[in-house]
């Protein structure tokens, strides 16, 4: 079980985080967003876009309105579409060549967007 393929590289590169929109579409990466009052968690599963190991990523957030100031100045809290931003590490659990002692990740963070709908 020494066979990494892809070795151990800390990047936020913006091509990881397109890659994972791309997973997103395909329905190869499933993300999840629930807003309880006022508290968000957002859950991402599926293969990491760098490494295609399987990882598991569980968030909270406070408060959604308060991510998004309105830059209309006026205007109440019930714009809809909100959208909440994640940043999401690689925490795959397996071994890559180059990690940091104990690190069990590729080193790639990328970018998730999620639409919280407040219906669901
Ligand atoms: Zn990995
Ligand atoms: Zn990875």
């Amino acid at each position: 079980m020494d066979d990494p393929e892809v070795p151990y590289l800390k990047t936020s590169a913006y091509e990881w985080t397109a890659r994972a929109f791309e997973m997103l579409e395909a329905g190869t990466l499933t993300a999840a967003v629930f807003a309880t009052d006022g508290i968000v968690s957002t859950r991402v599963e599926g293969p990491c876009p760098r490494c295609t190991h399987h990882l598991g990523d569980r968030q909270t957030a406070s408060a959604v309105s308060s991510l998004l100031p309105d830059e209309r100045g006026l205007g109440d809290a019930t714009a809809t579409g909100n959208v909440v931003q994640i940043d999401v590490t690689c925490a795959c659990g397996e071994p890559h060549a180059g990690a940091p002692e104990a690190t069990q990740s590729c080193g790639v963070s990328f970018r998730i967007e999620l639409e919280v709908d407040g219906t669901a």
